[in-house]
């Protein structure tokens, strides 16, 4: 019986990471850069500042869609 050795505090078995975790590692492995760059321009700032990056970085998510929706149309 082992602590979790990301979050160092669900107990684990058989893996070094509890489920969570896992869950967790996956979508940085999908998502590489953009992960650390999320997390570092999000989370680590003031509650207020936070929710301004929140829609500052969904936007950006969503200006890239409409743009990649925009050119796909024009291709079809
Ligand atoms: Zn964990």
């Amino acid at each position: 019986m082992f602590s979790c050795v990301f979050c160092e505090e669900n107990t684990v078995y058989t893996s070094y990471l509890c489920s969570s975790c896992r869950a967790l590692k996956h979508i940085k492995l999908t998502y590489k850069q953009r992960f650390n760059e999320v997390i570092n321009n999000v989370l680590v700032r003031t509650p207020e500042k936070q929710e301004y990056k929140i829609k500052d970085e969904i936007k950006k998510d969503i200006e890239k869609c409409q743009y990649s929706l925009r050119s796909a149309t024009k291709k079809a």
